[in-house]
């Protein structure tokens, strides 16, 4: 039995960003180590769990959410996450009346520092404008239920101005600690098409 393919070239896609990185060295263009580093921090230090450690750090010290409120991208830092891509960074608290939604209309703004980079359906053509036309209508798709006495408020994110969704502690989570709190938050509801599911429940 074989756990691996005898595949030897590796794919299209590889070898074309080889190609293309080869002929930027080549050029003066970038340097190796630069594009070391920057690899390095997308798959190893930017993520969505960088996200979820804010939220539950803000869920249970008052004194940092309002901090992060204030001040999304220092907060953030005093936590460690400093990559690029988030120098203006702004907290939407969700509540029992207002449900924030964040989308890129232009093309795919996000907050590189707490969330990575963003998934195939954030830069869709069908999200960037379906979630400003009919934000109930999406929100459904994710089968997240609004009540319609909530607001749901659409925030349009720019290279100036990223969001990201401070999402309401569930119920049920009086007794667990910032850890336990951080492993239920969802890449999904820090950009609000979810909610952070009650412990125990499939998302
Ligand atoms: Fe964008």
């Amino acid at each position: 039995m074989h756990d691996h393919d005898h595949q030897a070239v590796p794919s299209d896609p590889a070898l074309r960003v080889k190609a293309l990185e080869s002929l930027l060295v080549e050029k003066g263009l970038v340097d190796p180590a630069a594009l070391d580093v920057l690899v390095d921090t997308l798959e190893h230090k930017v993520g969505p769990r960088n996200g979820a450690r804010v939220v539950a750090r803000a869920w249970v010290d008052p004194a940092y959410k309002k901090r992060l409120l204030a001040d999304a991208p220092s907060a953030i830092a005093e936590l460690g996450y400093t990559s690029g891509q988030g120098e203006h960074m702004l907290v939407l608290e969700n509540g029992p009346k207002v449900h924030n939604l964040v989308v890129c209309t232009l093309c795919s703004c996000y907050p590189w520092p707490v969330l990575g980079l963003p998934p195939v359906w954030y830069k869709s053509a069908a999200y960037r404008s379906r979630a400003v036309i009919d934000p109930r209508g999406v929100l459904r798709e994710f089968g997240t239920q609004v009540q319609e006495d909530v607001e749901v408020h659409v925030w349009d994110s720019t290279a100036e101005l990223r969001y990201i969704v401070l999402p309401e502690r569930p119920a049920g989570t009086e007794n667990l600690n910032e850890d336990e709190l951080a492993a239920l938050v969802t890449r999904d509801a820090m950009v609000g098409v979810s909610r952070v599911p009650p412990p125990g429940e499939k998302v």
